[in-house]
């Protein structure tokens, strides 16, 4: 009972909140918050204690492996890798996702890097968490419960506390056999589907074809990068506009409002912003609400495109135009010494303007000069469609002055069971 009060009072707050309508009373917010967090939680840090009195923007950057390496002195709550790892490891294995450590919820992440991260959530930060999505993302009613359909890598206590009177949760886990959810999903019949978008994008194909037969009021994509084309084809299948979140181990970073633009938290996190080409950036977050595992100048691995123009919605915070997906999905070449970036999108929306005859495709790029593609499609349209496809890449090369590209055509399965579904990746290292 204590967890839904707790829910509640979080839910009010961030209610009187959303009166934000100008940036400076963001700041003015987020300043703030940031130093109420830092007297209170840094000192319990072993690794921030030092830098109590220390300007936010001269704490050191902090990433995904040096998370890692310093998990015992990031975390104040006293809890060590190697016992958090074999708990979260062990829910993984035994499908049973109850595990707590000194009441204190671990959840592994992969990412989309397949790196192993662990996350902590103290129940006051779960209760927030919730609150959050209540508030945010899900349109629930007081009149009606909702049946709420979820799919996830893993079930987590993260995500079973939403069990209440307005939402019932049902959890789907990705690595089943796909038939079977779908039949499954058919007998729900779900008020809202969350999913990843490549998942989603396979229920409207079996939507289309009669396999399933639902009408869901809302759905709900997180976890990847959702592209135009699934959007377009999700969205016509079942007749809603679909809500985009984006959520990560990182915490729960932003999510589109109702004219389809993406915000960000800022009531929760600060966001800096780490330019790598006129309006495409990388988020650094700050988030002033994780206690439990200090979240301080983050630096994500996703690249954003901002948006330059007021959202229609009213909403003063920051609007992103589009999640272009991580910094390894930005492909890399030389050409007469420069290095020169091209972005997943690019490729993407150029293949998607060339055809529309495939189910999936991947691209890799597996040396500065060669791209492996794989597609499927009809047997029978296969050669056209790569032939397109080829026409349509070594274009978006070419108009970016970039020569001697090979592209090779491999057989492999482009969708892999519970693997992320991602169709531009560069495969070798590179620093960007
Ligand atoms: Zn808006």
């Amino acid at each position: 009972m204590f967890f839904k009060l707790q829910i509640i009072y979080f839910l009010v707050r961030i209610k009187l909140r959303d009166l934000f309508r100008n940036r400076a009373q963001i700041e003015h917010f987020q300043q703030r918050r940031w130093h109420r967090f830092a007297r209170t939680i840094l000192p319990k840090s072993t690794f921030y204690r030092s830098y109590l009195n220390v300007p936010l923007d001269q704490i050191p950057l902090m990433h995904k492996a040096l998370f890692m390496e310093h998990f015992d002195e990031i975390n104040t709550v006293a809890i060590r890798k190697e016992e958090a790892m074999k708990i979260a490891l062990q829910a993984e294995e035994t499908r049973d996702f109850a595990s707590e450590l000194n009441g204190i919820t671990v959840g592994l992440s992969t990412g989309t890097s397949g790196k192993r991260g662990l996350f902590l959530a103290s129940t006051k930060e779960r209760a927030q968490w919730v609150a959050m999505v209540l508030h945010r993302v899900v349109k629930w009613s007081i009149f009606k419960r909702q049946k709420v359909a979820f799919f996830l890598r893993a079930n987590s206590n993260l995500y079973s506390s939403v069990q209440s009177s307005v939402l019932a949760f049902h959890f789907f886990d990705i690595f089943r056999k796909t038939e079977e959810l779908v039949a499954e999903l058919d007998l729900l019949k779900p008020d809202i589907v969350a999913a990843q978008p490549s998942l989603l994008r396979y229920l409207a194909e079996a939507q289309q074809i009669g396999n399933l037969s639902i009408r869901p009021q809302q759905i709900i994509s997180f976890a990847e990068v959702l592209h135009d084309d699934d959007r377009t084809v999700i969205e016509r299948v079942f007749g809603v506009k679909i809500t985009e979140v984006y959520q990560c181990t990182e915490g729960f970073l932003g999510v589109s409002c109702a004219y389809g633009t993406m915000h960000l938290n800022e009531d929760v996190a600060i966001f800096e912003k780490k330019y790598v080409s006129k309006h495409r950036f990388i988020p650094v977050v700050t988030d002033f609400t994780r206690t439990s595992q200090p979240i301080i100048r983050y630096e994500m691995t996703d690249v954003l495109v901002e948006r330059t123009t007021p959202c229609p919605c009213g909403s003063a915070m920051m609007g992103i135009e589009r999640i272009e997906g991580r910094t390894d999905d930005v492909l890399l070449f030389e050409q007469d010494g420069k290095t020169i970036s091209i972005f997943s999108d690019t490729l993407v929306r150029k293949i998607a303007r060339a055809t529309d005859d495939f189910s999936h495709y991947s691209i890799r790029q597996v040396t500065e000069n060669r791209l492996e593609v794989a597609v499927e499609t009809e047997p029978k349209s296969k050669a056209i469609v790569g032939q397109l496809i080829e026409t349509a890449i070594l274009e978006v090369l070419e108009g970016q002055g970039i020569k001697n590209t090979v592209v090779v055509f491999t057989e492999e399965k482009v969708s892999e069971k519970g693997a992320k579904h991602r169709r531009v990746v560069r495969t070798f290292k590179k620093i960007l």
